[in-house]
């Protein structure tokens, strides 16, 4: 009796610490409004690894999926198997401030991205109103600003090189695989896992940031204005509790 329930913990243990993977727990996004418990999470650290598990998933029969930072509210990366997170990818692998472009490891967050690209005088052209997400999550997504005349950041993706499921690496670029370009913008991490982008960028630029409380009608009726008038504009809803509440 006492080594069948040794043999059920045992059992119990092996299920929990997987293939060298991180030991079995639950998993949630930035709100906790997604929660579910993946087989394992695996943190590749080169393209080999992630194309070794990419195949490992495969010949399992196991559903992979990849995670940025988590911001997404919607069921994406759910998976009972191989959650993998690119989050060792990180750095721009080259840069051209002549023609504004730059190769970026697909794990980078924005605003690391926005670091790195400062130095070297580039910048991208549109952000959401955070900047935690992965460059590879926000492309993936579509993520958009605010402003009137600016595009989605996927719009900026000119290159791509990604793992595709069945574990092979592929690259392709606007000028000679346009509409798989455009397939991979908002991807949604189904047609394979990016490791490198290729984005068009901007000169690096100074925004001048105004921050202010209005009312809800205030702020409807100078909607179309405050867009039309400003690169970016954001609204944020504070319900009136919090607000008296903040005043005292
Ligand atoms: C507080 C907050 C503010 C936000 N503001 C904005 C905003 O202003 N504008 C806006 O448009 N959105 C906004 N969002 C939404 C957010 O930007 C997107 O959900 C974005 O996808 C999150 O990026 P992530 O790195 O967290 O990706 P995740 O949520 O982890 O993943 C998103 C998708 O990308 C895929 N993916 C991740 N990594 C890779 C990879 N290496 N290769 C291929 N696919 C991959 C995943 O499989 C998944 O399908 C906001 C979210 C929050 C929580």
């Amino acid at each position: 009796m006492a080594w069948e329930a040794l043999e059920t913990f045992a059992a119990a243990l092996r299920h929990l610490v997987s293939a060298g993977g991180e030991m079995q727990s639950e998993w949630s996004n930035w709100s906790g409004s997604l929660c579910f418990t993946p087989g394992r999470i695996e943190r590749p650290e080169s393209e080999e690894e992630l194309i070794a598990l990419v195949r490992q998933g495969g010949s399992e029969e196991s559903t992979v999926r990849v995670v940025g930072s988590g911001h997404s509210s919607s069921p994406l990366v759910e998976t009972e198997d191989i959650l993998i997170s690119l989050e060792k990818f990180q750095g721009i692998e080259s840069f051209n401030t002549e023609t504004h472009e730059a190769t970026i490891q697909a794990g980078m967050t924005l605003h690391d991205a926005g670091q790195d690209l400062l130095k070297v005088g580039l910048a991208l052209e549109n952000l959401s109103d955070v900047d935690v997400q992965t460059l590879a999550g926000a492309v993936g997504t579509g993520i958009h600003g605010s402003g009137n005349l600016l595009k989605n950041l996927s719009s900026e993706v000119i290159g791509v090189r990604m793992v595709t499921g069945t574990g092979e690496i592929v690259e392709y670029s606007i000028d000679e695989q346009h509409e798989l370009i455009e397939a991979a913008r908002v991807s949604l991490g189904v047609l394979g896992i990016f490791t490198i982008l290729k984005l068009r960028l901007v000169p690096a630029y100074q925004l001048h940031r105004r921050e202010y409380c209005a009312h809800i009608d205030t702020c409807l009726a100078n909607l179309d204005q405050l867009v039309a008038e400003n690169v970016i504009s954001t609204s944020t809803g504070i319900p009136a509790a919090m607000r008296r509440n903040s005043e005292h």
